[in-house]
């Protein structure tokens, strides 16, 4: 099973920072800014290229609302996600990274 997967069925530990029936937000193992936050989907869904957009479209609503608990919407934040091997994609289960509480250096 993948291991965000296995986080959402609670037998990985995470640090929730918010959670609802089909979403999940939780802090990256890893962080690469002050504030580093991963937003999944609780359905298996390999990345953004088969996101159904229906889906999201609930999920646009549920990222906004951690940057709203996160209290980043006025400073401001960046959000990425990566696809497939080109992407830089590791685990496979679509996920944003939401990255925040600094200054960030232009990526593009
Ligand atoms: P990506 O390279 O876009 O697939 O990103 C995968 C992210 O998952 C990386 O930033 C990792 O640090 C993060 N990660 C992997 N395992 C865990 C975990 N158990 N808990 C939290 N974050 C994780």
């Amino acid at each position: 099973m993948c291991i965000f997967c296995q986080i959402i069925e609670g037998k990985i530990p995470n640090k929730t920072v918010l959670e609802d029936e089909n979403f999940l937000a939780f802090e990256d193992i890893n962080p690469q800014a002050q504030k580093h936050i991963l937003i999944i989907p609780k359905d298996h869904i390999v990345s953004f290229d088969v996101m159904p957009p229906k889906v999201m479209a609930n999920m646009t609503t549920f990222i906004q609302k951690v940057a709203s608990k996160l209290d980043v919407s006025k400073e401001g934040y960046r959000l990425i996600t990566n696809i497939g091997d080109n992407g830089g994609q590791e685990v496979h289960h679509l996920h944003f990274h939401l990255l925040a509480g600094e200054k960030l250096g232009t990526l593009v």
